[in-house]
């Protein structure tokens, strides 16, 4: 029985453990095959792979890139891509930029009403390449505003609060043409996790698949046990692969290393789409 799980942050985007710690987290949580899939970067990649090659796990490269489907925010995980390819470069660059804008943006409207200033986040962030609404989070824990992460989340920095300001990212069909076309293997994370029950509708599924787009997220907490076997007949219908993870973000989410597993035909599967 192998342990795979393809979705994990570190402290590059927004989770709170270095890449390397990630790595001996999951060889702790028995672990056999583990993807680092930070927001919109790939910059803890070298640290991960020679830290999980010394632990003798098999490592995945990936990628959670933001991206949009007619507004409403859709992540993509991409494997196995070229990194530097310009366009790649170029896509995640252009939405880093935009997501230290938006929060900035955020914090000008959060500092009206509660004792937090951009240097807080700053602060925060440490040093992460991919700044998010979770650094604006702890901000607000350290302030004494709210008492933990996800607390910000469920009013302050929900969208359709008074303080959500939204970032760019790519349209989704066009952020599976460009991983696709760097050699990315992608799959669409957590579609039915959205806001108030919000479900990605099936036409972005269409457009994606058409764009090259090899698998959907099915196992993932967001999603009830309703939503994945609804997710599992689209992922038939579509000929997707169905893969099952974390999304771990070390203590800044409660989700634990391999509480959700991709099989080793889906893993297969998706080497074969490479
Ligand atoms: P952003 O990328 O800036 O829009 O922020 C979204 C990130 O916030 C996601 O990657 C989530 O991991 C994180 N997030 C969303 N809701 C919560 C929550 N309730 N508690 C902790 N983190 C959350
Ligand atoms: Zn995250
Ligand atoms: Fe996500
Ligand atoms: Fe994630």
């Amino acid at each position: 029985m192998m342990r795979i799980d393809l979705h994990t942050h570190s402290a590059v985007s927004d989770g709170t453990e270095s890449p390397a710690e990630v790595m001996r987290q999951a060889a702790r949580a028995g672990l056999d095959v583990v993807a680092l899939c930070d927001h919109d970067s790939t910059a803890g990649w070298e640290e991960a792979r020679a830290e999980a090659t010394s632990l003798g796990l098999t490592w995945v490269p990936g990628i959670e890139v933001s991206a949009r489907f007619h507004g409403t925010s859709v992540h993509l995980l991409s494997y196995w891509h070229n990194p530097a390819h310009p366009e790649v470069e170029a896509m995640v660059a252009r939405t880093r930029d935009a997501r230290v804008h938006r929060a900035q943006a955020i914090v000008d409207l959060l500092a009206q009403d509660f004792p937090v200033t951009w240097a807080d986040v700053v602060e925060q962030a440490g040093g992460a390449v991919t700044v998010g609404r979770p650094h604006i989070a702890d901000a607000l824990v350290a302030q004494g505003v709210v008492e933990e992460r996800s607390a910000a989340f469920t009013e302050i920095l929900r969208p359709g609060s008074a303080y959500y300001v939204p970032h760019y990212a790519p349209e989704v069909v066009d952020a599976v043409t460009t991983m696709r076309a760097a050699g990315g293997v992608t799959v669409i994370a957590h579609p039915y996790a959205g806001r108030a029950g919000a479900e990605l509708p099936d036409r972005a599924f269409t457009r994606a698949v058409r764009a090259g787009l090899a698998g959907v997220e099915v196992d993932h907490r967001d999603h009830t046990h309703e939503q994945r076997g609804r997710l599992r007949g689209l992922a038939d219908r579509h000929g997707l692969i169905a893969t099952g993870s974390s999304d771990y973000h070390g203590a800044g989410k409660p989700n634990e290393l391999g509480e959700n597993l991709t099989s080793v035909e889906a893993f297969t599967s998706l080497q074969e789409a490479r």
